[in-house]
């Protein structure tokens, strides 16, 4: 109620003007909801006793079917700069909120139904979703928190009971598939796009940037609120010296550098764990920093820095792998130009948030590669030296980085038994390019005996960063077959092994294994915007 809201609530796909969110409650059909899958853990951050999901009106509220006791449910305005070109109003088009919970902890949780009908934000699309892409959402939130890498959450997944038309391939064959709907848990679902939807429609609506900014600092930067020169330590520039800003003297410049800097460790927390977004567009950049919107992802399997899970990011490749750091930059500036356009920062202090987001992302990315090799320190001619021979030899990203921490810090071990430790994941190395990984096994070898680490510990660390279990997109694929014979065993299998991606789990060894020939086959895991 502190945000201006949309004068009419429901109605047609329009324009929403001078408003922050549409009051809107859910309309999909349903036959026969059943509960596919839901997760414990989100559970308990809600409250929530196991035993609610065995009710048999589980489904129906959770498709939102029976409307929630104090529920207040809304969709959000925001618009989007998509594969670089502002793309004017999105906003919610298929999500809609259906309110809040406070935990016992006094935590604030917004629970978020995907798929439940139309908005006025559903432009020319249906409002729904289909079992395949939310499952893949419903998983892999999961299996990021659990990683340990920021991300919206996942309660729960139900299937409509009615069929979607969706044309995959954009071949002309729309198919039949079936529709679901995932709960989705976050503090906030507020992206870059819902301030600068405001920016770009006239001067009047940036006062709402300004009102969006404020509420969004008091409910979820409340550290900001009232910052005094005694904080000026942690606020104060580091930098190179090009730029010395005092973020105590305004609060949304601290706040941009906030996002600028969460927005960094997000991007080299996903180069380290190999996760490639997809569509990284603002309207899919969380405020909160958090890893949002699980559309056409994927994880890396051969190393390949080009990788894009993404067909529609064919042959640009502007959302690829190697390029996330950049778009995270590209994203961000984007972001504090509409700020500035509120006139809530300076340049200098738009400028300043960008330094910062560069100073980070290569601060935490260092990090994580230092610990992923299990390093006494950063060394980068190392470092880039591995990661070109992976990517000849198209080595998997997962697998290898497990399996260095087998290596022993022993300069005596001779030549020919360098590669023992590597062999699983070394698999087709010719002769040629043996002589490369041995000399990089060598290199390496001698860096980490400086750290005098014993090797067991140097192991565990190592395989406390280096997950063993990550959601292939072969993996999904196969749990999505299933449930879409009516199977759900697998999905919630496959919940279990990624909720401990570090752990060695007994019998669960072929979730880790390569993709199958099969996989490659072309339309398989083909991945588009189309959920
Ligand atoms: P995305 O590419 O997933 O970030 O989606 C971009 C925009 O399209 C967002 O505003 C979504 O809400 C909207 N959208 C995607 N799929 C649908 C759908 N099936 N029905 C309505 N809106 C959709
Ligand atoms: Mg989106
Ligand atoms: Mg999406």
């Amino acid at each position: 109620r502190e945000l201006p809201g949309d004068q009419r609530t429901d109605g047609p796909p329009r324009q929403v003007l001078h408003a922050c969110y549409t009051k809107v409650s859910p309309s999909v059909e349903v036959d026969n909801p059943e509960l596919v899958v839901w997760s414990e853990s989100v559970a308990g951050l809600l409250d929530l006793d196991p035993k609610e999901f065995e009710r048999p009106d589980f489904p129906l509220f959770f498709s939102g079917m029976s409307p929630l006791i104090g529920g207040l449910p809304y969709a959000q305005c925001y618009g989007g700069h998509q594969f670089g070109m502002w793309a004017g109003q999105l906003g919610d088009g298929r999500a809609i909120t259906l309110g809040e919970v406070l935990n016992s902890r006094g935590e604030r949780w917004e629970l978020q139904l995907k798929g439940a009908g139309k908005t006025p934000y559903s432009r020319f699309a249906d409002g729904l979703a289909v079992l395949r892409s939310s499952i893949r959402e419903f998983l892999c939130s999961e299996a990021m928190h659990s990683l340990g890498v920021a991300t919206t959450r996942a309660l729960c997944l139900v299937t409509t009971g009615k069929s979607v038309t969706r044309d995959m391939f954009y071949d002309g064959n729309p198919k039949e598939e079936p529709g679901a709907i995932v709960c989705r848990v976050s503090q906030s679902f507020l992206r870059f796009g819902s301030y600068q939807i405001h920016a770009t429609r006239g001067k009047e609506d940036l006062e709402i940037v300004r009102v969006l900014a404020d509420y969004t600092i008091r409910h979820h930067f409340p550290h900001l609120e009232n910052l005094s020169k005694s904080d000026s330590l942690s606020f104060k520039a580091e930098g190179n010296g090009a730029s010395t800003v005092d973020l105590t003297s305004n609060k949304y410049a601290a706040w941009a550098v906030e996002v600028a800097e969460r927005t960094a460790l997000l991007v080299a927390q996903w180069q380290g764990v190999g996760f490639t977004h997809g569509v990284l567009n603002t309207d899919n950049m969380s405020i909160l920093g958090l890893t949002i919107d699980y559309g056409p992802f994927g994880f890396l399997d051969a190393f390949d820095p080009s990788y894009t899970p993404n067909t529609t990011d064919l042959p640009g490749r502007r959302y690829c792998f190697a390029n996330q750091p950049d778009v995270g930059l590209w994203n961000i500036a984007q972001f504090t130009a509409t700020l500035s356009a509120a006139q809530l920062i300076s340049n200098e202090e738009s400028n300043y948030a960008m330094e910062r987001y560069g100073t980070k992302f290569m601060d935490e990315y260092q990090s994580v590669m230092t610990r992923k090799l299990g390093l006494p320190k950063y060394n980068k001619p190392l470092i880039s030296m591995l990661l070109n021979n992976m990517a000849v030899d198209k080595v998997d990203y997962t697998n290898f980085f497990r399996s260095l921490s087998n290596i022993k810090a022993d300069l005596t071990i001779p030549e020919d038994q360098l590669l023992v430790p590597l062999k699983a994941v070394l698999l087709d190395i010719g002769r040629e390019r043996k002589e490369a990984w041995i000399s990089w096994v060598q290199s390496y070898i001698l860096e980490l005996s400086k750290s005098g680490m014993a090797d067991e510990e140097r192991k565990s660390q190592m395989d406390s960063v280096n997950p063993k279990y990550i959601l292939r997109n072969y993996l999904c694929q196969s749990a999505i077959d299933a449930a879409e014979q009516g199977d759900y065993s697998e999905v919630r299998r496959l919940l279990k092994v990624m909720e401990r991606p570090y752990d060695e789990q007994e019998g669960m060894e072929k979730y880790a294994r390569l993709p199958p020939a099969w996989a490659y086959r072309p339309g398989v895991c083909m991945l588009s915007c189309s959920s």
